[in-house]
């Protein structure tokens, strides 16, 4: 009978939930259990490949791109963005030095060399608490390579009076230029499509980073977190290299994280060597995208067991949206979605909501009862409490009040707690 709204690790349908009791008891009537079993073997094989498959279908995945199966949640991803893109870009300007000088290999060291001093760039778009923390890893990984090389394209706060809740017109975006190959160059674009904490999720792609609309050579090379609204809307992957996102949100458990990037990115990560002669670190063989994508993403011990329950996951959004895949999802969730705004909208001297208005989260819906008065949020949520509706206080670093609507929260759970919501609202 509970109702529940946390942020993460979050519910799974029931029927997952279920099976998964079984899977993890007895698979398949195997007399093992499926976190009893190799990683190795052709059973964990098959759930890898079938995962795969069910990603792919549900987001018209192109070929052109490989999905991977790694450790380190999305946290663990803010540092592998910074070894393997700093890699690639590093291997981009060796592969352009060496046809330009002739394979000189002590002339190509030293060109580059100047080059990841003067050129390199990393641009981010800080709309909230993940994003800015994913900034700040970065800094401090090329710390000892240089300073003012993450370059803060965008910190949202700056508009919007030193708090999170909004994203300013793309036209006040400081971008770094990419040039392919010459002067000062962005080795990739990094935002994060859905902020947890602050509840304000990108309304679409960005119109300034959309390949169609620019000169091919300029084109961004784009990464986006998607921890916290993967599988909940259609994404043009086409415009993306990479996306990210830990599993325990609308995709499963934790101890997995899924990371789609493209091929081509793969196949540009160079060996140690050239890295290493020019004092930049190596990615660590875990966090290395090519390495782990070579290895069928079985470098080391996988939780099999978390990546079976996401391919469930995805099974069952399969099997209930048929063909409509994730536009059926994406409607399901804006409906829901627009239950609660419209609440809090109606009973705006109750609730005030967070973020802006053309930005806020159909994921974690962040609002504010009586203006903050803390007594009447102590209130609000014990009450919540009492109807068995958990998991409703804002994070830590903000407080308040955040509804979160993940896929598996069902439409009969947030009736429930729109209920709530008008009744609270009369007495206040
Ligand atoms: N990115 C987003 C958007 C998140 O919501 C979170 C966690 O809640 C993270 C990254 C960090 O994920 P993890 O705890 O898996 O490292």
């Amino acid at each position: 009978e509970v109702a529940y709204f946390g942020a993460g690790p979050a519910p799974l349908p029931t029927p997952v939930l279920e099976q998964g009791a079984k899977a993890f008891l007895n698979y398949e009537n195997t007399g093992l259990g499926l976190a009893e079993i190799s990683h190795r073997s052709p059973t964990a094989n098959k759930i890898l490949a079938d995962t795969r498959a069910g990603l792919t279908t549900l987001l018209d995945i192109p070929s052109n791109y490989d999905i991977l199966f790694m450790h380190g949640g999305g946290s663990g991803e803010f540092s592998a963005v910074v070894f393997n893109m700093v890699a690639v870009w590093v291997e981009n300007r060796r592969r352009r030095a060496e046809s330009e000088l002739n394979g000189d290999s002590d002339k190509i060291l030293e060109r580059v060399r100047q080059e990841v001093r003067r050129d390199l760039r990393l641009d981010y778009l800080v709309t909230g608490s993940w994003s800015l923390k994913a900034s700040q890893e970065a800094a401090s990984l090329l710390e000892p390579i240089g300073k003012d090389l993450v370059n803060i394209a965008l910190d949202a706060r700056k508009d919007n009076g030193g708090k999170f809740g909004s994203i300013p017109p793309e036209e006040n975006w400081k971008l770094s230029p990419r040039q392919r190959g010459q002067g000062i160059e962005s080795a990739f674009v990094y935002y994060c499509d859905n902020e947890t904490v602050d509840g304000v999720e990108f309304p679409s792609f960005p119109k300034s980073l959309d390949p169609g609309l620019q000169d091919e050579l300029e084109k961004p090379l784009v990464v986006a977190d998607m921890s916290s609204n993967f599988l909940s809307r259609r994404v043009d992957v086409s415009k993306y290299a990479v996306i990210f996102g830990g599993a325990q949100k609308n995709i499963g458990i934790t101890d997995v994280t899924l990371v789609i990037v493209r091929k081509d990115i793969l196949s540009t990560i160079p060996p140690p060597s050239f890295l290493h002669a020019l004092g930049i670190w190596s990615p660590p063989a875990i966090l290395n995208w090519a390495v782990v994508a070579k290895n069928n993403s079985l470098y080391n011990t996988m939780p099999i067991f978390s990546i079976w329950i996401a391919g469930q996951v995805m099974k069952s959004l399969l099997a209930f949206h048929g063909d409509s895949k994730l536009a059926g999802q994406e409607e399901l969730s804006n409906a829901k979605a627009k239950i609660i705004y419209d609440i809090l909208d109606a009973n705006s001297s109750t609730y005030q909501v967070v973020p802006h208005t053309s930005v806020r989260s159909r994921m974690n819906i962040c609002f504010r009862v009586c203006k903050g008065d803390a007594a009447i949020e102590k209130e609000f949520l014990d009450g919540a409490e009492s109807r068995m509706l958990q998991g409703l206080k804002g994070h830590r670093s903000v407080g308040g009040i955040r509804i979160s609507n993940y896929n598996a929260v069902s439409m009969t759970n947030v009736e429930k707690l729109a209920e709530y919501l008008k009744d609270f609202a009369k007495k206040h």
